[in-house]
C-alpha cells in the first residue's frame, strides 16, 4: 500500500522525536511491503519565524491533501510573551478544526517493563490496563455560550452546554468501530441522571448498540467511571464520552500509566484521515540534546497505522517492538530506573525499528 503523510514537526523536542517515529515507519513499511511518502510543513513557533503565522494556509492544504499527519509538538518559551492569538498553540487549535478533527483518542496502555511507575497497587494492574478513551472534541460546554452578568445585585456566570444529534451519532460510531478493531467492548460515560444532554447521548448509544449486536455496551456514570478507573481499570475497553467529561477522565486515564513520554494520541474525523501525536508538549527544557522520549511518537505513529490505514498487524509489530525494547531493559532518561540501561533518543528509535 502507499500512504502519504504530511508530517510537522514543531518545535523543541518535535523534529527528534518525529525523526524516530519515521524511522520506525519506514522500517515498518520495508517489512510489510509498503511504501510511505512524507512532506514536511510548518506550524507552531517555527511556522511563526518563517512565516509570521503559526498555522500557514499551506500547511492545510498539505494536510487535507495526505492521507494523515504525524504531529510532534508544538510551543517554547521564545514565542510565549506573543499575544494569544498569534502563540504557537492557536496553530494547534486551528489545525483540529481547519480538519474538522472531532474525535480524540487516547490509549492508556501499561507496559508491564513499566509496571513500577503506575501508581495503581500491583493486585490492580495485574489484572490489565489497556483500554481506549474517545472523547467528543468539537462541542458540548466548551464550545456553547459563557457569559458573566449582573441579575438582582449578584453575579452570575453561565456556561451553556449544547450537543446535537449528529454530533452524539458521528463520536459514538468511532466508539464502536473501534472497540469492533479491539476486544469488542463499548462503555458510554453520561450523567443522565441529571443532564439532558446525557439523556441524548444515552438514547442515540442505545440505538447504536443495537445497530451492533457483536459490540458489548454499558452505561456508565461519569461519577462512577472516575472510581471504577482507579478500582478496577481492567474492566474498560472502549470508554466514549462528551467534550468535559473525557477532558477529565483522559487526563486519569494517563495519569494511572505511569510516563508522559509514552502517551500517544489520535485526532479522527470523517473517514479515515486523523492526526496523530503524542499527549507531552515540546519539551523546550530538554530541547536538542537527543535525551528525549520518542516512544509516545512512535506509538502515535503505531496508531496511525492502525487506526487511518487499517494495518493492525504493522501496527502490533510495532507495540511488540517497544515492548521488546523496554522488557530488554532498554530507557530514555525519563523513564530511567536503577539497574535500567540509559540510552539517547536516536538510539532507543534504532532499537525499536531493528525489532520491527
Ligand atoms: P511538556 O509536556 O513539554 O513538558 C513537561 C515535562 O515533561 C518537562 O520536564 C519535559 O522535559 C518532560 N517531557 C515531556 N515530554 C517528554 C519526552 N518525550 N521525553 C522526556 N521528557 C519529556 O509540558 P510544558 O513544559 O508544560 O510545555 C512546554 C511547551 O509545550 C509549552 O510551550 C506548551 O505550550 C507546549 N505544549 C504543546 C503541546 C502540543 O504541542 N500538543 C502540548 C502541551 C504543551
Amino acid at each position: 500500500m502507499e500512504k502519504n503523510i504530511a508530517v510537522i514537526k514543531g518545535d523543541g523536542i518535535g523534529p527528534e522525536i518525529v525523526n524516530e517515529a519515521i524511522k520506525v515507519l519506514d522500517k515498518t513499511a520495508e517489512r510489510f511491503g509498503h511504501k510511505f511518502s512524507y512532506k514536511e510543513v510548518l506550524m507552531g513557533g517555527c511556522a511563526i519565524d518563517a512565516e509570521g503565522t503559526p498555522l500557514p494556509q499551506k500547511t492545510i492544504d498539505v494536510c487535507l491533501a495526505s492521507d494523515s499527519v504525524l504531529l510532534g509538538a508544538v510551543g517554547g518559551p521564545k514565542w510565549d510573551t506573543l499575544p494569544g492569538d498569534q502563540r504557537p498553540e492557536k496553530g494547534l487549535l486551528g489545525i483540529r478544526k481547519a480538519l474538522n478533527l472531532f474525535a480524540n483518542i487516547r490509549p492508556a496502555k501499561l507496559f508491564a517493563p513499566l509496571a513500577d511507575a503506575c501508581p495503581l497497587k500491583k493486585e490492580i494492574t495485574d489484572k490489565g490496563l489497556d483500554l481506549v478513551i474517545v472523547r467528543e472534541l468539537t462541542g458540548g460546554v466548551y464550545f456553547g455560550k459563557h457569559t458573566t452578568f449582573e441579575e438582582d445585585g449578584v453575579t452570575v456566570a453561565d456556561d451553556d452546554m449544547r450537543y446535537h444529534d449528529y454530533e452524539i451519532e458521528r463520536i459514538i460510531r468511532v466508539a464502536f468501530d473501534m472497540a469492533k478493531k479491539r476486544s469488542g467492548k463499548v462503555s458510554s460515560v453520561d450523567k443522565a441522571n441529571v443532564l439532558d444532554t446525557s439523556r441524548l447521548w444515552r438514547k442515540i448509544a442505545h440505538s447504536i448498540s443495537e445497530e451492533n449486536p457483536d459490540v458489548q455496551y454499558n452505561d456508565v456514570l461519569v461519577d462512577n467511571c472516575a472510581m471504577q478507573l482507579v478500582r478496577d481499570p481492567s474492566q474498560f475497553d472502549v470508554i466514549v464520552t462528551e467534550n468535559l467529561f473525557g477532558d477529565i477522565l483522559s487526563d486519569e486515564a494517563s495519569m494511572i500509566t505511569g510516563s508522559l513520554g509514552m502517551i500517544p494520541s489520535a485526532s479522527l474525523g470523517e473517514g479515515s484521515f486523523g492526526m496523530y501525536e503524542p499527549i507531552h508538549g515540546s519539551a523546550p527544557d530538554i530541547a536538542g540534546q537527543n535525551i528525549a522520549n520518542p516512544i509516545a511518537t512512535i506509538l502515535s505513529a503505531s496508531m496511525m497505522l492502525r487506526y487511518s490505514f487499517d494495518m493492525g498487524k504493522e501496527a502490533d509489530a510495532i507495540d511488540d517492538a517497544v515492548n521488546k525494547v523496554l522488557a530488554e531493559g532498554y530507557r530514555t532518561g525519563d523513564i530511567m530506573s536503577e539497574g535500567m540501561k540509559k540510552v539517547s533518543c536516536s538510539e532507543i528509535g534504532s532499537l525499536i525499528a531493528d525489532r520491527i
